[in-house]
This record gives C-alpha cells, structure tokens and sequence, in this order.
C-alpha cells in the first residue's frame, strides 16, 4: 500500500475546501488562528512516518491531550482512576454540566472536559502544579522522541481568563467531594496540558505506543501494558469525538480524539498512528475536514477496526 500517495491524494482533495468550519473562538487565542491550514502524518507501527500538507506547523492539541493524561493517572492510580469517573459516552457536549448532578459528581468518561479534571486532579495527587505540568511535558517529549515541544503559554492564560465553564464544572464536582485540590490548582494544570503546541508528526510519534500493544516502537520503551493499550483505545473509540463519538466511529471505524484546537489523533491498532489538524470545526466541535480526511484514509487503506 502507498501510503505517501494517500496522505498526497487526501491533502489534493482537501485543499479547495481549506477554511471549512469554524474555528474555536471561545478561547480567544485559538480564534487567531488561520482556518486555511491543513496537516496529516501517518507513523505506522515500523516506525515509517508518511506526511502531507502543514503536518510541521505546531498547533494546540487541546483535549487530545486528556488520552495521555489518562495514561498517567493509570499509571498512578491504576483501576482506581473508575471510582471517580465511568466508561460511557456521554451523548451530551464536551463542556456539559447537566449530567453530573444526577451522577453525583462522577463524570461520564475520561474525554469529556469534567472527566479530565478529575483525571488531572489524580495526576497533580502528590505534586506541585508546576510539577505535574512538567511531568506531563516530559512524558510527551519522551512519547515523541522530541524535546522541543513547549507548552503555549499565551493559550493556557487565555483558557484561564475565560474558562468559566470549567470552573462551573470544576467547583460544581469538588462540591460533590470528587476532587482532591482546589479548583485554581487543578484548572492550572489542566489549561497548561490542553495548551501544549505539537505538530502532526510529534502526535504521530506520541501516539505509536497504542497501536503497538503499549510499546513505543521508536525506542522499544513499554509506555503501558497491551491489555491497557486496549482499553483506552476502546474509550477513544466510544468516548473520543464528544457527543459525536457514534458518528465517527460509523463512518471511520478507528478509536480518535479530538481537540477544539482541530487535531485529531486516530489509532489503527497494529498498523499506525495517524494525526491529523485542520483548525475549522464542525457542529460538535470536532476538526470538519480532518473527520472527513479520516474517512477517506480509513476506506483506502482499509484500517477500519470493523473489517474492511
Ligand atoms: N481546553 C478546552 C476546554 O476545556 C478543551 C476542549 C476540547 O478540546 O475539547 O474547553
């Protein structure tokens, strides 16, 4: 399979429609950014790295970052990290409050924004902010193999002046006794986290270790178990793309998660990790074209976890 040629073949078909979508502008750093940018970088499990279009312009990877978050607080807290936060779809937005009255401060799943505050929160247990940011820097580093990835301190203060939903959802669950620290501390972390800048290939890098069983095939390092490897790409599958999870996996059939920031991360277990950013956004708040291009490279490279 030429895979050069896919990622080429996708870019051309894409770029009349460059812009498509609406950037997210209720961040208002993230509202600056050009919506005509589109990048794609496929890393396949031999440690080939296949690219197109802006794959070498940083962006900010937003809640992409809560599936390494997770893999943290695994790592820590192990099956613990279920008592404060399930394994469903939530069928309702990424910045929903409405469900957790009823659930007692439990969010739905990991990949929701009050599901990662809580998993940001088992992640700072024992540390410092800054050094719970600093660990989280340092894990993507590694995953990527990358020491110039930096945290975007302009769009981390700018979610921390206006993140007032998050602070809702925040103080609405430490109200129900499901975070350990004070809502300043945790939202410092998770707006720094949301707020790391890497490009398509850096994600490519980072993601490999959950299309290879738990192992990071770039440096043979085991980032987490195989049976885990499975089972956070089972929530990224039913949980990753917001209240748009179902329609992602019906017409791409890969576990992804999104970002407001227009990436897209999207496993092919045993084959590849694939990034993807194009900055405009559809209704749900997923990356419109990069949903699309991950449609188009599931049907031609057959990846679909559902069969081909
Ligand atoms: N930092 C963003 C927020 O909390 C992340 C949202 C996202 O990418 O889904 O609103």
């Amino acid at each position: 399979m030429d895979l050069q040629a896919i990622v080429d073949g996708i870019v051309a078909e894409m770029q009349p429609r460059f812009g498509e979508g609406k950037v997210a502008d209720y961040i208002p750093e993230l509202a600056r950014i050009d919506p005509n940018q589109f990048g794609i970088a496929i890393t396949t499990v031999d440690g080939q790295t296949y690219t197109a279009g802006h794959a070498d312009v940083p962006f900010s990877i937003q809640s992409i970052s809560k599936v390494f978050m997770l893999t943290l607080a695994l790592g820590k807290a192990g099956e613990g990290v279920w008592k404060r936060v399930g394994r469903e779809p939530s069928g309702s937005s990424f910045n929903s409050i409405v469900q957790l009255e009823h659930e007692h401060g439990i969010p739905r799943n990991p990949f929701i924004n009050a599901g990662a505050i809580v998993v940001t929160d088992m992640v700072l247990s024992g540390y410092k902010p800054r050094e719970a940011i600093g660990e989280f820097l340092r894990f993507m580093r590694f995953l990527a193999d990358d020491d110039s990835i930096t945290i975007d301190h302009k769009v981390a203060g700018s979610e921390q002046t206006t993140g007032y939903r998050n602070f809702a959802l925040a103080n609405f669950m430490r109200g129900f006794g499901n975070l350990e620290h004070n809502v300043e501390m945790v939202l410092g972390v998770y707006f720094h986290q949301c707020a790391l800048a890497m490009n398509c290939v850096q994600l490519s890098h980072a993601g490999l270790y959950l299309a290879n069983r738990g192992t990071n095939p770039l440096s043979g390092f085991s980032v987490v178990s195989p049976k885990r490897a499975r089972r956070i790409n089972a929530l990224m599958l039913t949980c990753g793309h917001y209240d748009g999870s179902g329609d992602f996996a019906y017409r791409v059939g890969l576990p992804g998660k999104s970002g407001v920031g227009g990436g897209i991360l999207a496993i092919a277990p045993g084959k590849a990790s694939i990034a993807v950013w194009s900055p405009g956004l559809n209704k749900v708040g997923n990356s419109a074209l990069g949903s699309e291009a991950l449609e188009l490279l599931a049907s031609r490279t057959g990846w679909s976890v559902f069969g081909n």
